[in-house]
């Protein structure tokens, strides 16, 4: 007897049929029956697209059905679902500012005004004494005055958003200069020359991607000039034959020309008396030499090395933040009470001399030997689980978010394995699980950085684990 060939489109099972069976049915209860249908309808319309694209053949079809493909296909989207959206991590990659797992967590008493201030009314734009109308930062402009010694502040949602208010406040439809070598791209589509171009101000590189002197800018600068920019380079460095411009050299061109002066440090670096120096991030620049240099303004990011929330903080001389504060831009950049109650309590506690309570920077802070505990216990636990083995290695985390490209803080990490699924398998399951665990590839092997830990997380890996077991 001939054998014929089926239409592979004819073993597709209705959508009705699947939702009358009892088992899909059942799922009922976790999702709602217009979503189950949708996403039937989105997996059998998949299984469709590879028919029609030769990938897939009757025999396939009948395999996909057989070996459970469309329930498997089905629990997979209820999960995602179920899991998607913001879920906390444990982070465990080591990389302290993680732009992807939300940077830096905020000090617990910092976390706690901003649950306040959520939940609440507050005095966010009047003043409580005289009753009158105030801006929703004065505070936070006097406490940035106090830990940088700048004539005056004003704060946006993050830094991004600083360095745009500062372009198209001081060189819109005018022209900015820019050293080659400090055109940078900061991670997620943030590169200078584009930002420029949307705030409206021509880009005129000056000097060489390797030396920038002042006379470059001296030559460069013309009656369209509205801005001299220094841009940190956060996220790389260039060696060898060097010559960057020097903040107060930028700040004393600035005068002799005329010309607002401006330094995006990116991270910014604060020391304060009573806390650890951030040795080891010397190359970042602190907030006060920058003020100290004379530029006129000076940018940073909340949520980098301040450990803040997510935020951009301005300082400077006080004509230039007055100006920044008029342009209609700052209202749409402006930040939530939320954010604020935050940032203020964070700046407290630097003024306060309790900086190194700060999450970010207990996490920097801490030796190889610090991490030790951690990550012995953690071994222990992991490798007596069945099917799982994990062992001791010592090696380095990094302060990440493009702060310090080429520090690395020596650490003991654990080096986990499964008998049978490779790393990868390992590590989407941990990021699956629950809690969520984000660890670190390297070298096709998993490590669990126990640097960046927060309280409790340690036992929350070790119950991420035994639920994987
Ligand atoms: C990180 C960074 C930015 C962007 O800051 P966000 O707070 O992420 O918006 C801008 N400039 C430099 C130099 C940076 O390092």
């Amino acid at each position: 007897m001939k054998k014929e060939a089926t239409n592979p489109y004819r073993l597709l099972p209705k959508v009705d049929d699947v939702l009358s069976r009892p088992d899909v049915r059942a799922l009922e209860g976790r999702c709602a029956r217009e979503l189950l249908t949708s996403f039937l309808v989105e997996i059998l319309d998949g299984w469709r697209a590879a028919i029609g694209a030769g990938e897939l053949d009757s025999a396939g079809v009948k395999e996909r059905l057989e070996g459970g493909d469309l329930e498997r296909s089905l629990l997979g989207r209820i999960e995602c679902e179920e899991k998607g959206g913001y879920t906390r991590v444990i982070n465990a990659a080591g990389v302290v500012l993680h732009t992807g797992l939300g940077r830096a967590p905020v000090h617990p008493e910092v976390a706690s005004v901003m649950e306040e201030a959520a939940r609440s009314f507050g005095v966010l734009e009047v003043d409580r004494f005289s009753g009158r109308r105030n801006q929703r930062d004065d505070r936070l402009s006097t406490l940035l005055c106090r830990l940088s010694g700048a004539e005056a502040g004003i704060c946006v949602n993050n830094n991004a958003a600083a360095v745009v208010l500062l372009l198209s406040t001081f060189a819109a439809g005018r022209e900015t200069l820019v050293s080659r070598g400090e055109l940078v791209e900061i991670g997620g589509s943030f590169r200078m020359p584009d930002v420029m171009e949307k705030a409206g101000t021509r880009l005129v590189e000056v000097g060489t991607t390797n030396r920038t002197r002042p006379e470059d800018f001296r030559k460069a600068k013309c009656d369209a000039t509205g801005l001299l920019l220094k841009v940190h380079t956060s996220n790389f460095k260039v060696v060898g034959f060097t010559e960057e411009i020097e903040a107060k050299d930028l700040a004393a061109l600035g005068v002799e020309l005329k010309v607002t002066s401006a330094f995006d440090l990116g991270s910014g670096r604060f020391e304060c008396e009573n806390s650890m120096p951030l040795e080891m991030l010397g190359g970042e620049p602190l907030v006060r030499e920058a003020v100290e240099s004379g530029v006129d303004v000076v940018t940073f990011s909340g949520d980098k090395l301040l450990g803040a929330p997510q935020a951009g903080l301005i300082v400077g001389r006080a004509e230039a933040i007055a100006l920044l504060r008029k342009n209609p831009l700052y209202r749409a950049l402006r930040l939530d009470k939320v954010t604020i109650a935050g940032l203020e309590r964070t700046l407290e506690l630097y003024l306060d001399g309790r900086a190194d309570e700060i999450p970010t920077r207990v996490m920097l802070l801490k030796s190889a030997e610090d991490t030790r505990a951690d990550a012995e216990e953690l071994v222990r636990a992991i490798d007596s689980m069945q099917g799982f083995s994990a062992r001791l290695v010592e090696d380095a985390s990094q302060p990440g978010s493009g702060s310090a490209p080429n520090v690395f803080l020596p650490s003991f990490v654990v080096r986990a394995g499964h008998d049978s699924w490779s790393v990868d398998q390992l590590a989407a399951r941990l990021r699956a699980g629950d809690p969520c665990v984000f660890a670190r590839i390297q070298d096709d092997a998993l490590l669990l950085d126990p640097r960046t830990l927060l309280a409790d997380d340690r036992d929350g890996i070790i119950e991420a684990f035994r639920a994987l077991a």
